[in-house]
């Protein structure tokens, strides 16, 4: 994957190009008083929810057809939400005084570009067409070959109409997107085998339209079904899913819901969100997209650059540019009506051609390449919102050693946490501090985020205070040679050598190993759980075997018994 940094700033030409100056937008209400503005589909969303949680005497004829509204609100035409809006009644939620029509509102911001004032621009709403405008360029950093991913992580700025939800929906975030270009005709993907066997909550369109809950579905059935439109938007789920759960995110709380049809852009052959449930409901936080190719041919035709691939042949093949039949068909057009039209396809396109302008005759022409524009599978990342929800799902609490307090605890996995590792002395003494400081600076060697606490306090209070910052583990210095490593959420604690601290911590931060496994980061932790198990099962064998010598001396004399007696 290549990685570009394109400006904030975008002129207008371009987002003219992509469609956003005339549709990025969304549909606005105003308070036809005060003239307070409100997103349309948001007061019906919080109508229909608090009828349905509130509004005891509902009907489960009226409840139902308002779930079915808040399903399908997103594929609501402007019309069709005036009239909803009409139909139950709802007014300003402040003033409750009369509404307007909806409206679209573009949710850019909207600024100019150099001092003259005379070249618009806008902050750009999303970062994908910094990378669209570059496509040329990047094509032919990766050798001229397809498929290949561009990405980039930047902020976005989207005037939103009525932020909020806290930090869910506010006017400028991070977005980290990926555009995977890839052939229109081969939407496989070498990697898929690694994804297919993935098993996870899917909302396929048919599902949500007939008010069933989200289900199941292994991801390789997902697409050999056809409910996913193609192997390479598939992997892309895949991975998405892998990624977030490895961040943290809990599998039973993250869902992939597929747009609706009019939800979704009508270029696009598909769209999924990764949806996460947090205290908020369920969240959009990635968008997995294909594309198609309409992108490049819209920043194709506006500026007159062709942003293709082309597939050169082994062989030269020979083609017709037209069947006869369609051109026979075009010729008897161009006689009745003078005009006709005819797709392009590498504009996407129909044009208006005249009888002038071309001769019908019949010609085979020996190619040695196929020139296309490239379809685009497009993942985009909220980060903002998949760390909110991150921060919700790694939060919990538990009772003190007193059982007097309940402590709060963040279980980041160690590769996301901010901080991995603190260094304690456990009594303020010369000697540990000295050793506690040696092992910082062997902690900073190998990259390791630390934090050292040399502080008096009890050691139980800084462990719940790492806990708190969801620090993974904590080093105590309890002697001048080796120390004790605890980590956070099991609160096992294991004995290394002073010099090894700081090669296990970076082991099971990295993800080389896990603390759970047991396969241990150095030899005194093979050594030590190794001498554990020993002198366990020791204790075990010494205790039973009194007993166990009673039953088997009574079991001898049974059996001597029933030998006699026989
Ligand atoms: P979209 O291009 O609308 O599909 O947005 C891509 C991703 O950006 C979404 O999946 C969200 O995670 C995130 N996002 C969109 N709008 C906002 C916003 N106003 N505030 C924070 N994140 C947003």
């Amino acid at each position: 994957m290549l990685e570009v940094d394109c400006p904030c700033v975008t002129p207008e030409a371009v987002l003219k190009a992509s469609g956003h100056v005339e549709k990025f937008t969304d549909l606005m209400v105003k308070d036809e008083k005060m003239g307070t503005c409100y997103r349309a589909d948001h007061l019906l969303k919080d109508f229909g929810n608090e009828k349905l949680e509130k509004d005891l005497s509902l009907s489960a004829e009226k409840a139902a057809e308002l779930r079915h509204l808040l399903a399908v609100l997103d594929d609501l035409s402007a019309e069709e939400l005036g009239a909803k809006i009409k139909e139950y009644g709802i007014t300003a939620p402040d003033t409750k005084n009369p509404l307007s029509d909806p409206y679209p509102f573009n949710l850019m911001f909207q600024t100019s570009i150099g001092p003259s004032g005379l070249i618009p621009g806008y902050m750009r709403p999303e970062t994908a067409q910094g990378i669209f405008v570059n496509f040329k360029d990047l094509y032919y950093y990766n050798g001229n070959k397809l498929p290949f991913a561009a990405a980039q992580i930047g902020q976005a700025f989207r005037n939103e109409i009525s932020p909020r939800q806290g930090l869910l929906r506010v006017r400028e975030f991070t977005l980290a997107e990926i555009e995977h270009f890839v052939d229109p005709q081969d939407k496989s993907h070498a990697k898929f085998s690694e994804v297919a066997n993935l098993e996870f909550l899917m909302f396929p369109r048919e599902e949500q339209m007939s008010g069933k809950s989200a289900k199941r579905i292994p991801l390789g059935e997902a697409v050999s079904k056809g409910i996913v439109n193609n192997e390479t938007l598939g992997y892309f789920i895949g991975r998405v899913y892998l990624f977030l759960t490895c961040l943290g995110i809990d599998k039973e709380r993250l869902r992939f819901r597929q747009h609706l049809a009019n939800e979704m852009a009508h270029y696009a052959a598909d769209c999924w969100d990764a949806e996460i449930e947090c205290s908020y409901g369920w969240i959009e936080c990635v968008g997995i997209a294909d594309r198609s190719a309409y992108d490049l041919h819209a920043h194709t035709e506006k500026s007159g650059v062709a942003l293709v691939a082309q597939e050169k042949f082994s062989e030269p093949r020979e083609v017709e540019a037209m069947n006869e039949k369609e051109a026979m068909e075009m010729k008897a057009a161009l006689e009745s009506k003078g005009e006709v039209e005819f797709y392009v396809c590498t504009l996407g396109k129909n044009v208006c051609i005249k009888k002038n302008m071309l001769l019908i005759s019949k010609e085979k022409k020996k190619e040695h390449q196929r020139v296309f524009t490239p379809s685009v599978i497009e993942p985009s990342f909220g980060i903002g919102r998949i760390i909110y929800c991150l921060y919700e799902h790694s939060f919990y609490t538990r009772p003190s050693k007193a059982g007097d307090e309940q402590l709060n605890v963040f279980r980041f996995p160690p590769l996301v946490a901010p901080i991995k590792c603190t260094v304690f002395p456990l009594v303020q003494n010369q000697q540990y501090e000295e050793v506690a400081k040696v092992i910082s600076k062997l902690l900073k060697v190998a990259g390791i985020s630390h934090k050292i606490d040399i502080t008096g306090t009890s050691i139980g209070k800084r462990y719940a205070r790492t806990d708190e910052l969801g620090v993974p583990f904590a080093i105590t210095v309890d002697s001048t040679s080796s120390v004790t490593i605890r980590e956070r959420d099991s609160k096992d604690q294991i004995r290394v050598s002073l010099d090894e601290a700081a090669s296990v911590i970076k082991a099971v931060t990295d993800g080389q190993t896990k603390w759970e496994d047991g396969s241990s980061p150095s030899p005194h932790f093979t050594l030590l759980s190794s001498l554990i198990v020993k002198t366990t099962l020791y204790i075990l064998i010494s205790i039973i075997w009194g007993p166990l010598k009673i039953i088997f001396k009574r079991f001898k004399s049974d059996f001597e018994k029933l030998k006699i007696n026989l």
